[in-house]
């Protein structure tokens, strides 16, 4: 909502020079799009036995729209209509004129003077709007290759961390409340770390787990700046049913981020929430289209479940056929909608997209995972870090909610007086390594 807007920092923007926004706009954004024209066109052959001469022409149509989109960036052109045939085109068009509005009419809004969130947003759009105009390979991930290969590369951490659940879901009907609680925070930190493998922020690089999860636990504790862990445990707790692991009424809603082994992670926390009786029900939340190099669709949903139920590792292929089951039964479902891939805030939701903000209200649980969504969350703005996460919500509050995400952009709030301060002299870049971490709820029911 634009009424507090005089009230709120401003929005982070590559227009300061120097700051991280202006590095990614300046330096990674080039970079992914140099990778995705690269990646259409080593697919020439495939294009061509799949669709012939046109599937070539197509190829080369997109490639050179997309080094005209870069060198827009690069020398920092307006930002232009999107002009494809998707339902959200009406949404982004009204909505560089929000931003023409705010900027005034002295100049038009272009790369380098907009909000970093948004212009972000507008690159991976336009990388869409690439493939749309050019029907026989409209329907091309030109990022599937690298979620595909960091899902392999992580295979090692994958059976183990499968292994670890299975041997875990043995226990069920004996384990300890302090055991269960003591899993709960494992699992969700497993889930926590796992956003650290994420090929948008290493520009497309290689960036797989490689180590136990289970193991690395322990020394990375201290790298949760923010642990509100317990809050999320007692939400869960007070929905379940007195004695009766089955009869918990939670609904947990997990907004995804990142396909490959933080994929892995969050099913697995998923599966621990509905077999030890936590949850009722999980609905997870993907993109409708390829974002953000390495984000869930639709498709790297199924795809991860088939590989899992495929693989040639006992626990591992009985994981996959356990989630494969809970998707036929309905206890847990994919959703996604167009509002996860519009440069919106949040804050927007209820007026930008009251449908979905209504879904979520009927969540007892959301869990928001990753950089993308805290940026979302706060606004992206350049917030003072000892500012209250309900403040930096600015309103969007449709049920109780966590973040769980790993630091790679320079907006961070509801630290102690002091601890930003330590951070950055201990580490100059802690907000944007990924070594650093938080676990941060909000509750419409929380009393301040
Ligand atoms: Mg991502």
């Amino acid at each position: 909502m634009e009424t507090n807007q005089a009230m709120v920092p401003h929005s982070l923007s590559a227009r300061f020079e120097g700051s991280f926004a202006y590095l990614t706009v300046k330096d990674r954004l080039p970079t992914i799009l140099t990778k995705v024209i690269d990646t259409i066109h080593r697919s020439k052959n495939k294009f061509f036995e799949e669709h012939g001469e046109e599937g070539v022409q197509a190829e080369k149509r997109a490639i050179s729209f997309l080094s005209k989109l870069r060198n827009e960036l690069q020398t920092d052109k307006p930002i232009l209509a999107l002009n494809d045939t998707m339902q959200d085109v009406e949404d982004w068009n009204q909505y560089m004129q929000r931003q023409q509005a705010l900027l005034g009419d002295s100049e038009p809004i272009s790369w380098f003077k907009s909000p970093w969130l948004y212009v972000e947003c507008y690159m991976y759009r336009r990388i869409q709007e690439a493939l749309k105009l050019n029907p026989p390979i409209s329907n091309f991930d030109v990022f599937k290759e690298g979620k595909t290969q960091s899902f392999f590369d992580s295979q090692q951490a994958i059976i183990s961390l499968c292994t670890y659940l299975q041997e875990l879901i043995k226990t069920v009907d004996k384990i300890s409340e302090k055991q269960l609680h003591e899993n709960f925070l494992k699992l969700l930190q497993v889930s926590l770390w796992g956003n650290k493998c994420d090929l948008s922020i290493s520009a497309g690089q290689e960036n797989a787990q490689k180590t136990s999860p289970m193991e690395t636990l322990h020394d990375l504790k201290c790298f949760i700046l923010v642990d509100d862990s317990d809050m999320v445990w007692s939400t869960l707790m007070s929905l379940r049913g007195s004695g009766d692991q089955d009869k918990s009424r939670a609904r947990v809603d997990v907004v995804l981020d990142n396909a490959g082994f933080e994929l892995v992670t969050d099913l697995v926390f998923a599966d621990f929430l509905i077999t030890f009786g936590l949850a009722k029900e999980i609905r997870f939340h993907g993109k409708s289209i390829p974002w953000f190099v390495s984000d869930v669709t639709k498709h790297d949903f199924d795809w991860t479940i088939m590989q899992v139920m495929a693989a040639n590792h006992k626990w591992m292929s009985m994981s996959g056929a356990h989630w494969k089951r809970y998707m036929k039964e309905g206890l847990w479902s994919y959703h996604d909608h167009p509002f996860w891939t519009l440069p919106h805030e949040f804050c927007d939701m209820p007026l930008d997209a009251p449908d979905l903000y209504s879904t979520l209200q009927a969540s007892d649980l959301i869990l928001f995972k990753g950089d993308l969504n805290y940026r979302k969350l706060t606004s992206d703005r350049d917030w003072e870090h000892t500012v209250r996460f309900e403040k930096a919500l600015r309103g969007f509050q449709p049920a109780p909610l966590c973040s769980l995400r790993t630091l790679k952009a320079n907006v961070q709030v509801g630290l102690q007086p002091g601890q930003g301060e330590n951070l950055s002299v201990q580490n100059p870049n802690w907000m944007t390594s990924g070594k650093y971490a938080v676990v941060q709820f909000s509750s419409p029911h929380q009393k301040h």
